[in-house]
């Protein structure tokens, strides 16, 4: 039985304050709840949230780590800094980074290696552009980015992984995958697992990420291969972000 993961993504986004309100409503709320919560905050809030959530279950991560682990690497955050910070995962490949950022497929299994050896859980993003969607490619798309990630670890350490499925068109714009669109691509990933090795696809949790709402979270969470979500806008507002996590749960 794999536990239910929410994880929020703050990007660039809050204040000391707000993000201190936001911990203590979450801290408040999320009491008896059987699913993981996890919050990732700026890297200058690190510190503040991890003190307001200490002592909860609701976990630390970061938006992002390098892939390099010391040197003259100007305005990078290595995976032990992150540790060190307190921060249990790490979000990797997101599209934001991928498109803004031109993160490159070599570089994210880079990143993916630096998390594991700190210790931190990768939440490997993949998914596919409106144009891929519009083409059919959605399946080999993700497989193609899974290939690039992970494709050389020893299956050991993707055991350890944490995989979201974010449609790049509904991330931020209000436009969920259908429940039926984001399980089959889901399942695709699970059956990719699946031929790595046989114990590995029922263990690894696969997260929905795209205009996750209230509304929209049950449905999703419904289907067999969909273990949470990678909430954005959502996980800003503790309301909006408990009742996602409530529909995990139940
Ligand atoms: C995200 O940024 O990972 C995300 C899923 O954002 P939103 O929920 O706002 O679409």
């Amino acid at each position: 039985m794999r536990r239910p993961l929410i994880a929020g993504n703050w990007k660039l986004n809050g204040s000391r304050e707000s993000a201190l309100e936001l911990a203590a409503d979450l801290i408040s709320g999320s009491a008896d709840l059987s699913a993981d919560l996890l919050v990732c905050p700026s890297f200058t809030l690190l510190n503040p949230v991890r003190e307001a959530l200490a002592g909860s279950p609701v976990a630390l991560g970061a938006q992002n780590v390098s892939a390099e682990s010391s040197g003259a690497f100007t305005g990078e955050v290595s995976a032990a800094m992150l540790a060190e910070a307190g921060c249990a995962y790490a979000i990797i490949g997101h599209s934001e980074r991928r498109t803004l950022y031109a993160e490159q497929d070599r570089e994210l299994a880079a990143k993916v290696l630096q998390a594991l050896s700190a210790s931190l859980t990768p939440i490997l993003c993949v998914g596919e552009s409106l144009a891929e969607r519009e083409q059919e490619r959605q399946e080999a798309v993700v497989q193609q980015q899974l290939d690039a990630a992970l494709g050389e670890l020893e299956t050991t350490a993707i055991a350890k992984c944490v995989i979201a499925y974010e449609p790049v068109w509904a991330i931020g714009t209000g436009r969920s995958a259908s429940p039926q669109d984001a399980q089959a691509v889901h399942a695709s990933i699970r059956a990719w697992l699946g031929g790595l090795s046989e114990s590995l696809a029922p263990s690894v949790r696969l997260l929905y990420g795209g205009s996750v709402k209230p509304d929209s979270a049950s449905a999703l969470f419904e289907q067999t291969d969909i273990d949470g979500a990678l909430v954005g806008g959502a996980s800003l507002n503790a309301s909006d972000f408990l009742a996602i996590a409530r529909a995990a749960a139940s």
